[in-house]
């Protein structure tokens, strides 16, 4: 069994007792890094083999593990930080044993991303998460200008010193655009800024950046800023309009950015 175990984002204490126990009952722990994850295993007295597994030999590696796997092993795979597979590796593996038929499992526990978002103070119920953004301006750029028309909260992560650059390349599209910027994460000197882009970038560009950060962005203002009627007086209105109740309910749930379960949900509860 392969298990993607989650490890803390800066914070040493924030690990599950469930992760704690996979990484104690393993054979071997998968790695990007052997010395820098020996801090964590010495911390909780995990005392098991560590392997390296990273981006760079993650190929040649799947092969041998698979084999493992297919033997009984029992196999953790960690990263430097936060979930495996979410932007660091694992979804190489995941895939091999999808492939092969051989049972995975992930046990859950920090993402920056998700932390992120609910510090944020933008919309959590409609998200994208982007990853790390392109590092060419001409494709941050179109990237951008899709964006700013998603409705819901954009979660990107973002190296130090990039982070002005991109910012100075939001300002030019949209200024008045709300941001959210989670920096150091559960750690000493965690902090979130919220603002528009305009009023973040001068505080931002007055020292170099450090640390690590997640930069959020705020969802197509119409969306966000709508004041919709109640769901049941919102879809009548768009029956009135014409669309059938399947329409009507189908286009609420785009418009409000919910899940057309909540939509229904609201409308059956008023007939009971
Ligand atoms: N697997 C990780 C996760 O689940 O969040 C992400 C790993 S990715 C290689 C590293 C990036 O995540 C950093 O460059 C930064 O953007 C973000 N990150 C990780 N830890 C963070 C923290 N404590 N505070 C803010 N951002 C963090």
């Amino acid at each position: 069994m392969l298990y993607f175990v989650a490890t803390p984002i800066g914070n040493l204490a924030d690990i599950t007792f469930r992760a704690v126990a996979t990484l104690k009952k393993c054979d071997y722990i998968l790695c990007e890094d052997t010395r820098y994850s020996k801090r964590l295993l010495t911390a909780y007295e995990i005392d098991k083999p560590l392997k390296s597994y990273h981006k760079f030999n993650e190929q040649k590696r799947v092969d041998e593990i698979i084999e493992d796997l297919k033997a009984g092993k029992e196999i953790a795979l960690i990263s430097d930080a936060g979930t495996p597979g979410i932007c660091d590796p694992g979804t190489r593996l995941a895939l091999a044993c999808i492939e092969h038929g051989l049972p995975f499992t992930s046990i859950p526990g920090p993402n920056a991303a998700l932390t992120a978002l609910v510090l944020s103070g933008l919309t959590t119920h409609r998200f994208q998460f982007l990853g790390f953004l392109p590092k060419k301006p001409k494709e941050i750029k179109s990237l951008f200008e899709e964006l700013l028309h998603y409705p819901g909260t954009t979660i990107v992560y973002e190296s130090p010193h990039r982070l002005v650059k991109t910012l100075l390349l939001l300002k030019t599209l949209d200024p008045g655009r709300k941001i959210a910027i989670a920096r150091e994460l559960t750690k000493l000197h965690e902090e979130c800024l919220r603002g528009t882009v305009e009023q973040l970038l001068p505080q931002l560009e007055k020292a170099a950046q450090k640390g690590e950060f997640v930069l959020l962005i705020e969802g197509k203002k119409e969306f966000e800023q709508q004041e919709w009627p109640e769901i049941p007086e919102h879809v009548e209105e768009l029956q009135r309009e014409g669309l059938s109740k399947a329409e009507a309910i189908k286009k609420a749930a785009e418009l409000r950015g919910v899940p057309k379960r909540e939509i229904y949900n609201a409308i059956h509860k008023l007939s009971k």
